[in-house]
C-alpha cells in the first residue's frame, strides 16, 4: 500500500474553524494552558485504556505501565507529548479532531462578542481542549495508534490551524498518542526546559499517572509528579492550588472553582467524593438534556464520565468525582440505575453539596456570585426535593422592596429579622406573614400598584421575577411558622386593616361598585374597594384559588388552553380619577372610562390586554374629547 494512496486533506467543520480563530485571539494572554489541556487529554486516554482493559486484558499486552512523557527539542522549537493510552483510529481522529461533537456549539459561538476578556471567559467555560495547541504552535501533528490494533494501523494528523488538516497512514510501534507542536517563532519559551518543567509540575501534580520530562541535555528522564490520584491523598496534605488545578483538568474550565468539598465516607458504603461548585454557569445550563454528573471511579479506576445518578437534576452544575470502593468494576449506567444502595449515596452527596452551599452562604459576596449564576437552578430543588426542603429554603435569596439594588440578596432570615425588629420597635405584634409579589421583571415589580399600602406601612415585600418563580411561589407555603402571601391575591389581609371601617366604606360606595361591575361584567369577576392602593386609582387582583397571571401567561405560551378566569377589580375610592368616574352621568362615557381604568390596572401589572386596539381607540376618543373641552372653555 503506498502511503500517498492513504493520504488526504480534509476541511475542518465550520464550527472548528470559528473556534480556532476565536480561541487564539481570546486566550492569548493565558497561552500556557495548552500544556494543561494536552496533559489532561493524555491522562484521560490512559484512564480509558485502563477501563477498557478491565473487560479486554489483551489491550495491555504491549505493557501495563501507563505513563505520559514530554520531550523538548529547543533547537527545533518543538514539544512532543506522548501517552501510551487508548489511542485513536483514523475514524476516531476524524471525529475527534475535525469536528466538535457538542450540541449547541454554533449558538455558543454566536455569543462571542469580540471583546477578548469576555470571550476568554466564555471559551474557558466551553473547554478549549486539544485546539489550544494552536495558540502557540503554527503546526500541530498527532500520531496515534489504537490499543489492540497492528503497528501499521497508525495514523498521522497534521494541521497548520487554517481551514484544513491532512491525514495519512503510518506505522507506529507503540500504542497510544503523540502530539507534536511546532512552536511559533515568538513562543520559543515553551521549548525552554525550565519553563516547561515548572508548568508541567503545576498542571500535572494531581494526575494519577507518572509524567516525565525528557530533556536532551540531562542524562535521565525526570519524573515531574507524584502520580497519585489527588482525592486519595489526605485533605490536610493538599494545597488549594492543587484542588484548583484538579478542577480545571476535570471540568475543562478555565476559571478557578468557587468552592469544593472533599470527603471520605466509611461504613456500609465506602467512597470518596470531591465536589466542586464552578464560578460560572456553563452555556448549556438550561438544557436539561445536556451531559451532567460526576466522574465515576471504582477503586481508583476510571469508569465513566457524566454519571448523573449521583446527584439530582437541580444540582446539575456541580462537577466532581466519586470513587467507590465497593461498586463492581463492571458497573454500567443500567446497573447504577437499579442499585438500591445508590439512593443512599445520592442522598448523602446531595446533603454534602447543600452543606457546602450553606457554608458558602456565610460569605456574602461569594454566595452572591454563586446565586447570580445558579440561583434559579437551585430553586428547582425547592420544587422537586421535599426531603431537603429545610436546607434549601434557607439557601434562597430574593430581591425585595427593601434592597438597595436589583440583586437577589435577601434571605428569608434577613426578611424575618427586619420584620421582627420593626415589631419590637413599635412594641407591636410580630408579622406572621411573608409577603411576595410575582412580576415579569424587576421594574414592573417595583412599580406595581399592589405594593402601595404595604409600602406606606413599611412592610417588606419579596419581588419574584425569575421564570421559575411562579412555581417556586407555589412550593414556598411557609417558613419558620410564617405563611407566604401573594400580595396580588383577593384575600390579602393587611396587618392594620380595620374591618368595621371597611364594611362602612363598602356600603357607602356600593352603587358605584355595582355600576362599574355592570359596565365590565364580561371582563371582571367582581369589583371591590381596595385597601392596598395609595396613589393608583385601581388594580386587579387574582382570586385566591386562581392561577397567578405569570403562571397563566407561561402555560398559555406553551400552548395549554386554560379555563377562562376573570380577575377581581379593586378601586381606590379616594382617588380623583375614581371620583371623576363616580360623577360621570353619561352612560357611554362611564363604560368607556371604567374600561380604561381596568386596562390601566392590567397594564401596570404587566398583563396583556385582550383587545389592545379597542383600548387605543377608547384612549384616542378620550383625548379628543379632552381637546374639545379645552377648546370650548377657551
Ligand atoms: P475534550 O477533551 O474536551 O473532549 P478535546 O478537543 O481536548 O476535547 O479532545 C477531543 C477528543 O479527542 C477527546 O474527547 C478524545 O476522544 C480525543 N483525544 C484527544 N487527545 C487524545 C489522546 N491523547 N489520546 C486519545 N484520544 C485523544
Amino acid at each position: 500500500m503506498s502511503e500517498s494512496a492513504q493520504a488526504e486533506s480534509r476541511p475542518f467543520e465550520t464550527e472548528v474553524r470559528q473556534l480556532l480563530k476565536l480561541m487564539i485571539h481570546s486566550l492569548y494572554s493565558n497561552k500556557e494552558i495548552f500544556l494543561r489541556e494536552l496533559v489532561s487529554n493524555a491522562s484521560d486516554a490512559l484512564d480509558k485504556l485502563r477501563f477498557e482493559a478491565l473487560s479486554d486484558p489483551d489491550l495491555l499486552k504491549e505493557g501495563a505501565d501507563l505513563a505520559i512523557s514530554v520531550e523538548i527539542d529547543k533547537d527545533q522549537r518543538r514539544i512532543r507529548i506522548t501517552d501510551n493510552g487508548i489511542g485513536m483510529t483514523r475514524a476516531d481522529v476524524i471525529a475527534n479532531l475535525g469536528t466538535i461533537a457538542r450540541s449547541g456549539t454554533a449558538e455558543f459561538l454566536g455569543q462571542m462578542t469580540g471583546d477578548a476578556r469576555k470571550d476568554a471567559q466564555l471559551i474557558g467555560q466551553f473547554g478549549v481542549g486539544f485546539y489550544s495547541a494552536f495558540i502557540v504552535a503554527d503546526r500541530v501533528s498527532v500520531e496515534s495508534r489504537r490499543a489492540g490494533s497492528a503497528a501499521d494501523e497508525g495514523v498521522r494528523w497534521t494541521s497548520d490551524g487554517d481551514g484544513e488538516y491532512r491525514l495519512e497512514d503510518i506505522t507506529r510501534s507503540e500504542r497510544g498518542t503523540t502530539v507534536i507542536l511546532e512552536l511559533k517563532e515568538d513562543e520559543a519559551e515553551f521549548a525552554d526546559v525550565l519553563r516547561v518543567e515548572t508548568l508541567i509540575r503545576k498542571y500535572s501534580d494531581h494526575i494519577a499517572f507518572p509524567v516525565t520530562l525528557l530533556d536532551p541535555e540531562a542524562e535521565e528522564p525526570r519524573e515531574l509528579n507524584s502520580a497519585t490520584a489527588l482525592w486519595t491523598r489526605p485533605r490536610t496534605d493538599i494545597k488549594d492550588d492543587e484542588y484548583k488545578e484538579f478542577y480545571k483538568h476535570l471540568a475543562h474550565d478555565f476559571a478557578d472553582p468557587l468552592t469544593w468539598s472533599h470527603n471520605r465516607v466509611e461504613g456500609k458504603r465506602e467512597y470518596t467524593s470531591l465536589l466542586y461548585i464552578p464560578a460560572n454557569a456553563p452555556y448549556d445550563l438550561w438544557n436539561r438534556e445536556a451531559p451532567r454528573g460526576l466522574k465515576l471511579y471504582v477503586q481508583r479506576v476510571f469508569i465513566m464520565d457524566d454519571a448523573e445518578q449521583f446527584l439530582p437534576l437541580y444540582l446539575r452544575f456541580v462537577k466532581g468525582i466519586v470513587d467507590s470502593s465497593d461498586l463492581p468494576l463492571n458497573v454500567s449506567r443500567e446497573l447504577l440505575q437499579q442499585d438500591a444502595e445508590l439512593t443512599a449515596m445520592r442522598g448523602a452527596l446531595t446533603r454534602r453539596v447543600l452543606d457546602m452551599l450553606k457554608k458558602l452562604a456565610g460569605e456574602n459576596d461569594r454566595y452572591q456570585a454563586f446565586w447570580a449564576q445558579f440561583g434559579s437552578v437551585l430553586k428547582e430543588g425547592l420544587i422537586e426535593d421535599t426531603t431537603n426542603r429545610d436546607k434549601l429554603i434557607r439557601l434562597l435569596r430574593f430581591a425585595s422592596t427593601h434592597s438597595e439594588s436589583q440583586a437577589q440578596d435577601r434571605s428569608l432570615d434577613d426578611y424575618l429579622a427586619r420584620a421582627d425588629e420593626k415589631a419590637d420597635e413599635k412594641a407591636g405584634q410580630k408579622q406572621d406573614k411573608i409577603y411576595y409579589l410575582l412580576a415579569d421583571n424587576h421594574a414592573t415589580a417595583l412599580a406595581s400598584p399592589h405594593l402601595e399600602a404595604l409600602r406606606s406601612a413599611d412592610i417588606e415585600v419579596l419581588l419574584l421575577t425569575d421564570r421559575i418563580d411562579p412555581w417556586l411561589a407555589d412550593a414556598l407555603s411557609e417558613y419558620e411558622g410564617r405563611s407566604f402571601v401573594d400580595v396580588t391575591r383577593a384575600d390579602l389581609e393587611l396587618p392594620a386593616s380595620g374591618e368595621a371601617e371597611e364594611k362602612a366604606a363598602e356600603d357607602e360606595h356600593k352603587p358605584l361598585l355595582d355600576k362599574v361591575h355592570k359596565a365590565l361584567e364580561d371582563r371582571v369577576e367582581s369589583v371591590g374597594i381596595s385597601r392596598r392602593l395609595v396613589d393608583s386609582p385601581a388594580c386587579v387582583v387574582t382570586g385566591n384559588d386562581a392561577l397567578s397571571p405569570q403562571l397563566k401567561h407561561m402555560l398559555e405560551a406553551s400552548g395549554q388552553s386554560l379555563p377562562e378566569s376573570k380577575p377581581v377589580l379593586e378601586l381606590n375610592v379616594g382617588h380623583p380619577l375614581v371620583r371623576r368616574l363616580d360623577a360621570e352621568s353619561d352612560e357611554g362615557r362611564f363604560a368607556s372610562l371604567a374600561g380604561i381604568v381596568l386596562d390601566h390596572a392590567l397594564l401596570a401589572e404587566g398583563s396583556p390586554l385582550d383587545n389592545p386596539a379597542e383600548y387605543v381607540s377608547r384612549m384616542n376618543r378620550l383625548i379628543l374629547e379632552l381637546g374639545n373641552e379645552i377648546d370650548n372653555s377657551a
